[in-house]
């Protein structure tokens, strides 16, 4: 599960988040939406250790993100301490960030293989597994450039899965592919969503949003306005804020 309290972040004179709070629990969907700027990558960045909130914390799964208790006081996480939290958290961005000059099965196994979380041929196999899982069996020895960008998109979440995560974020993962690639990726997140996965998706893609969220987190002006289950939020928004982003999407 995750829990966001009371989260606020400045970035200089603006403040991005203004005091978020929120809650996903385990095997649960949640689309975030929001207009550009209203600070939906920075939460996810918040959740994911990589932007430290201000005031306010994080937790997943009971573990505080960043920060630990020590002698009775909060102290910063160091750096190889924040990247060892992080394994557990998947986050696939919009940009695909394969490594171009290793093929498919070599961007699977490369980050398990130097976290030392199983013999070569032991992460090999689960390679291969997640790569049935997300259409792409027959592409292990390929390399990036050579595949399209929904199926690079599909071999970064099948990565983000070698390392068995127990939530994962989606920031805009489809806003970079062509209109026909983008049904694929969704597939495989709604797959991914079906199997219990904890998610927390920023995405443009209000059908994906409506058919699979659990519930959709609606922000602006670094606020939460709205956190309903989807078909209220579609259907019926409680707020003009919602109604206005609604008409222009
Ligand atoms: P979009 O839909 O365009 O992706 P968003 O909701 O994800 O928008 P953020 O990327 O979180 O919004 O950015 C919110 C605001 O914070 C923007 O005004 C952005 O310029 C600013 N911002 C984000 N990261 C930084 C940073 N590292 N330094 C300074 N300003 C930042
Ligand atoms: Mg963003």
């Amino acid at each position: 599960s995750v829990d966001i309290v009371n989260v606020h972040k400045s970035f200089g004179e603006n403040e991005i988040l203004k005091g978020i709070d929120m809650q996903v629990a385990q095997g649960e969907v949640v689309c975030l939406l929001g207009p550009s700027g209203s600070g939906k990558s920075t939460l996810l960045r918040c959740v994911d250790g990589l932007v430290m909130p201000d005031k306010g914390h994080v937790s997943v799964g009971g573990t505080l993100i960043g920060r630990k208790v020590h002698g009775g006081k909060l102290h910063d996480l160091s750096g190889r301490e924040a990247a060892g939290q992080r394994e557990r958290i998947g986050m696939v961005f919009q940009q695909f960030n394969l490594f171009p000059h290793l093929d498919v099965r070599e961007n699977l196994v490369l980050g398990p293989r130097a976290h030392r979380l199983g013999a070569k041929a032991e992460l090999e196999e689960k390679a291969h597994a997640l790569l049935g899982k997300v259409g792409l069996s027959s592409r292990a020895k390929a390399y990036p450039a050579q595949l399209s960008g929904g199926q690079q998109q599909r071999v970064a979440i099948a990565r983000a899965l070698m390392m068995e995560p127990d939530l994962m974020l989606f920031d805009e993962p489809t806003s970079a592919l062509d209109p026909e690639l983008v049904g694929e990726v969704l597939d495989t997140m709604r797959s991914l969503a079906q199997d219990g996965m904890t998610m927390i998706v920023v995405t443009h893609e209000m059908a994906f949003a409506r058919q699979v969220a659990d519930r959709v987190v609606f922000m602006a002006d670094g606020h939460i306005v709205e956190d309903a289950a989807p078909a209220l939020f579609f259907d019926s928004p409680e707020t003009e804020r919602a109604r206005a982003f609604l008409r222009l999407v």
